[in-house]
C-alpha cells in the first residue's frame, strides 16, 4: 500500500514539476532560486558572495545537523536577506524512514531552521508523511534541477537542465553539497546572467 501511494506521489511530482506546467499557473516571470543540503563551512560562503554580486535572494533547504554545527553560517545566510526552509535533520529518505522517525526528525531539525517550507531529500516522501506534514509546512519540489551532483555531469550541461526556468520561470534547485561545488559554482552565474536576460526577477519562499 505505502509503495503503491509513492509511486503515485512520484508521478504527481514528475508531472507538476514540469516547466511549462508551472508556466500555465504562474504567469509572472519569476524565479525561485533554491539550494539544497548546506550549509557548508566554505561553499555556501561563495554561494553568498555570487548572490550578493548579483544582488538576488534565494532560499536554502538546509539540513538541521549542518545548521547544529555551523550557526554563524546559518546567521550569515539570515543576514542576507535569504530565506531558510527544512530539509530533514539528518537527509533522509521518506521512502525507507519509518513514518514516526522521519516526522521526528524533521521536528528536530526546527530547532535550529525554524522554517515555514520544507522539501523532501531526493524528492521521495509518501502520502502519509505528505499529510502530516502539510499541517506545518508548505512543502516545495522543483520544476528544474541542474544534476549538479553528478560526476557525469559539466557545468554547461548543468546550465541546459535548467536553462528553461531561465526563460519561463520556475523553481530551480542547486546543491550546497561539496559533491555539487565543482559544476554549481559555474553552472549558477551562466543561470542567473540568462534569467537577468529574459528579465526574470528572483523571489524566495518567506
Ligand atoms: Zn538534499
Amino acid at each position: 500500500m505505502i509503495i503503491t501511494f509513492s509511486i503515485l506521489i512520484f508521478l504527481f511530482i514528475v508531472i507538476i514539476k514540469k516547466s511549462w506546467i508551472w508556466h500555465i499557473f504562474h504567469r509572472e516571470k519569476v524565479i525561485y532560486l533554491t539550494f539544497d543540503d548546506g550549509p557548508q563551512e566554505e561553499l555556501t560562503q561563495k554561494i553568498l558572495q555570487i548572490l550578493q554580486q548579483e544582488d538576488i535572494k534565494a532560499t536554502f533547504f538546509c539540513v538541521g545537523d549542518a545548521a547544529r554545527r555551523y550557526p554563524h553560517i546559518m546567521e550569515q545566510i539570515r543576514e542576507q536577506g535569504h530565506s531558510i526552509g527544512n530539509h530533514t535533520m539528518h537527509h533522509l529518505n521518506g521512502w525507507r524512514t519509518p513514518h514516526k522517525e522521519y516526522i521526528q526528525d524533521i521536528q528536530e531539525a526546527q530547532n535550529y531552521l525554524h522554517a515555514r517550507y520544507f522539501r523532501p531529500p531526493y524528492g521521495k516522501i509518501t502520502l502519509r508523511q505528505w499529510r502530516a506534514l502539510r499541517k506545518d509546512y508548505h512543502i516545495i519540489f522543483w520544476t528544474d534541477i541542474s544534476y549538479d551532483w553528478s560526476p557525469k555531469m559539466n557545468p554547461k550541461r548543468c546550465f541546459k537542465k535548467v536553462r528553461s526556468a531561465a526563460r519561463h520561470g520556475g523553481i530551480v534547485v542547486f546543491h550546497d553539497n561539496p559533491k555539487a561545488a565543482g559544476n554549481m559554482l559555474e553552472a549558477l552565474p551562466l543561470f542567473i546572467h540568462s534569467a537577468k536576460e529574459n528579465g526574470m526577477t528572483f523571489k524566495t519562499f518567506d
